[in-house]
């Protein structure tokens, strides 16, 4: 070795190429290696989908940046083609082929970072080594995909799995002019949110033409002609000419399994929070590494753009001897679909139910800006919170604009430990183009502080749909509003008639208060626990309602 110091980085994206130009920006002195064994460096994963879409119309705006800039503005010595095979840790050596000339060489190491990713998941089912069989992870599953689109028999595509990706995927054939099959093992979309918040993109895809097959897996994939037939745990059959596999991902752990470094329970590297293996001199980042929610502080794989950067980052400050402590993954995320936008941030309720986390929640559907200013649409948001204490634990939104804007607020206020009470605080920027003066950041904060202050008592949407005895529902909507979208069973009281006919209402039922949307229905309550009935409101109102017996249908 040269006797300066050498960092070899396996993995030339997202955390690799964000460890070795830090690595260099902190250690001018030091030796960098940098070897992908695919034929390219830091290209834009995340857009792959929207130049199958046309959106992004040229590859080359996918290669962030290319070997030679690489080298030339960090003076990496970056190795394209170069896969590692092993890793000798005794020895602090790799074993690494060169794909181009077809050699193998060893290369000693000081410190090295591993950043190998993660790898598509493949199911086993008969068939899916079919060549029109295709997954999404690289330009090269890129080409291969935008071969048979560009072939011209290309009318009907299958995709496997509505998670980010396979949204993503399934969005960007319709655009292309494909037919789109969706199928989807479980019974929603988008596995990261909750139902309910799910059910709100099922219109927005069929509205685009793609055929939803929910709670349906693929059982196998026959030839068909150059195309394919699959035929579905239904029984039915679907041609096409092309399927994309988007299924989730796995870790890629192959050298560090092979290589004795400890694994978590989840199957990623496990590393400290300076991103350390288990082995001192190496460090591991991004998709490869098992973290810590920052939530929960339960162990997950989060594989997400953001999280690889920042701890590719983070290792190299590590490797430097600078303090480096990563926080935690909260899995903030972002989809579009088609005219509408799904974000989360935190864990959803259905993690918080399996870990067994006390919480509570809201509904909100306020406006993406003040509704009286034209082309306002609304966002729907679900905040999560502690009831011990109203500290945040996670938030979801759906809409056609402003759900960014909401989900990034609350990932901060998440991220700093702040509570519902904070939110009411919150000082947004406000014009009529662009929110209101009560944010829905905010109204989901007042709501949430009212029910943890004891001002109203919320009501779970599952008695509203079968009130138990001693409760009846009560809508507070206008009859308009009620002939045009009935709650079965609902006495039926609209608001500014609710002081002139309290009479009329039983004493001994705790009443169980609806409207469209909860605003109405708080305020129903407020009257109505003031002169002493027993009452709770239904916070996200009829709207809740329907969004959850969408995610039934
Ligand atoms: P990768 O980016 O996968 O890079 C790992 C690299 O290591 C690969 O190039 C691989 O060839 C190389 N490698 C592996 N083993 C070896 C070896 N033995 N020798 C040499 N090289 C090796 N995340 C978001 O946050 N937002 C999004 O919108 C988003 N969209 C996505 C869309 C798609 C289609 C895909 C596939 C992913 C998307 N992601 C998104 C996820 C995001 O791309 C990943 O989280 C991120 O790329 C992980 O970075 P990484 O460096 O850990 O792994």
């Amino acid at each position: 070795m040269s006797g300066r110091k050498r960092i070899v980085v396996v993995g030339g994206v997202a955390a690799g190429a964000s460890a070795a130009c830090r690595a260099r920006r902190l250690e001018e002195d030091a030796e960098i290696v940098l070897l992908e064994r695919g034929p390219h460096v830091s290209f834009a994963n995340c857009g792959l989908p929207y130049h199958i879409s046309g959106t992004i119309r040229d590859r080359a705006q996918l290669l962030v940046q290319t070997p030679e800039g690489l080298a030339a503005r960090f003076a990496l010595d970056v190795r394209v083609g170069h896969e590692v095979l092993a890793v000798d840790r005794a020895a602090r050596r790799l074993r690494v082929r060169d794909r181009r000339a077809e050699a193998e060489y060893d290369l000693p190491y000081d410190r090295l970072v591993l950043a190998p990713g993660a790898a598509p998941v493949r199911p086993k089912v008969p068939g899916a080594d079919h060549p029109r069989v295709f997954t999404l992870r690289s330009l090269e599953d890129l080409d291969a995909i935008l071969a048979v689109l560009r072939s011209g028999d290309a009318g009907r595509a299958i995709v496997v799995g509505a998670g980010y990706v396979g949204l993503e995927v399934a969005e960007a054939l319709t655009f292309a002019g494909l037919e789109v099959s969706l199928v989807e093992a479980l019974p929603q979309v988008l596995a990261a949110a909750d139902p309910e918040m799910a059910a709100l993109l099922k219109p927005e895809l069929t509205r685009n033409g793609v055929d939803l097959f929910l709670g349906t897996s693929v059982a196998s994939f026959a030839p068909r002609g150059d195309g394919l037939l699959a035929t579905l745990s239904s029984g039915a059959t679907l041609e096409a000419d092309l399927a994309v596999l988007a299924v989730g991902v796995r870790p890629e752990t192959t050298l560090a399994r092979a290589a004795g470094l400890e694994l978590g329970p989840t199957g990623g590297i496990r590393v400290d929070a300076a991103m350390r293996t288990s082995d001192e001199a190496i460090f591991a980042a991004g998709d490869a590494v098992e973290v810590v929610d920052a939530v929960t502080g339960a162990p997950a794989l989060l594989p997400l753009a953001g999280p690889a950067n920042r701890q590719g980052r983070l290792a190299a400050d590590a490797m430097a001897g600078r303090p480096a402590a990563y926080r935690g993954t909260q899995g903030t995320a972002i989809c579009k679909v088609f005219e509408l936008t799904i974000a989360a941030t935190g864990p959803s309720e259905k993690t918080l139910k399996r870990l067994g986390r006390p919480h509570a929640k809201v509904y909100v559907h306020g406006g993406d800006h003040a509704g009286y200013y034209p082309g306002a649409t609304p966002v729907h948001l679900k905040l999560l919170y502690d009831p011990r204490d109203g500290r945040l634990l996670g938030a979801q939104a759906v809409g056609a604009k402003g759900v960014d804007k909401r989900i990034d607020v609350l990932a901060v206020a998440l991220r700093a430990g702040m509570t519902v009470f904070d939110l009411e605080h919150l000082e947004l920027c406000y014009a009529p183009p662009y929110g209101s003066a009560k944010d829905p950041v905010n109204v989901a904060g007042f709501v949430a502080a009212n029910a943890l202050r004891g001002d109203v008592l919320l009501a779970d949407a599952e008695d509203v749909e079968r009130p138990k005895p001693g409760q009846l529902v009560l809508d507070v909507r206008t009859p308009a509003e009620v002939a045009q979208d009935p709650v079965p069973g609902a006495l039926c009281v609209p608001l500014d008639e609710l002081r002139g006919r309290l009479g009329a209402l039983p004493e001994d039922t705790e009443l169980l208060v609806v409207c469209a949307v909860g605003q109405r229905g708080y305020v129903a309550c407020r009257i109505l626990s003031q002169r002493g009935f027993r009452c709770r409101n239904l916070s996200g109102g009829v709207r809740l309602l329907r969004m959850r017996a969408a995610a039934r249908a």
